[in-house]
């Protein structure tokens, strides 16, 4: 079975910003390619786990989610840093068509995390999540792996209302990096 750290997109490797899906709107968070280099360089399975309700929502579609996630490994190859899987949630209750589904694979469900440790065998006691919103945690305590709240995003308003338990670290390179050591 294989180690994973399945990673939150929006807020924990890039910069949040409402409903993006523009190329040129991608920024990374400072450290995020290192950060996933080294988790390469442990052999540790990198797994992306994203919410992107704005397909249900009509703001784009998932031809352009997968656009976006291909721009990114292509950034992620200049730091020879790359992720082993995508995965990523359309839905929405309140959405369009066929995404309005009260689907398990939006977080704080763990369906993705789920779906990619059956696929990838993945030893869930020993991966964690890392993610900047209260509802990365709850899918990873769901999944039964450990998690790690960022303070980058919306991590360190949500960091009010975590409990006292929850690791917690600035970014995502102090986060691999404490998982690391
Ligand atoms: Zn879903």
């Amino acid at each position: 079975m294989r180690r994973a750290v399945f990673l939150d997109r929006d807020g924990t490797i890039n910069v949040e910003k409402d409903y993006l899906y523009l190329i040129k709107d991608f920024e990374f968070i400072p450290g995020a390619p290192e950060a996933i280099q080294l988790l390469n360089q442990a052999g540790i399975m990198v797994v992306v786990v994203t919410n992107q309700s704005g397909v249900a929502r009509g703001y784009y579609t998932e031809d352009d989610v997968i656009n976006l996630h291909r721009h990114i490994a292509c950034k992620l190859e200049q730091y020879s840093a790359h992720v082993d899987a995508w995965l990523y949630c359309p839905h929405h209750p309140s959405g369009r068509g066929s995404y309005a589904l009260p689907c398990n694979c939006r977080k704080p469900l763990p369906g993705m995390l789920q779906e990619a440790a059956m696929r990838h065998n993945i030893d869930m006691d020993n991966s964690t999540i890392i993610g900047d919103k209260i509802a990365d945690i709850e899918a990873g305590k769901a999944a039964g792996c450990h998690t790690i709240l960022v303070r980058t995003g919306y991590g360190a308003e949500d960091e009010k209302s975590v409990g006292p338990q929850t690791v917690v670290c600035d970014d995502i390179l102090s986060a691999v990096k404490y998982l690391l050591k």
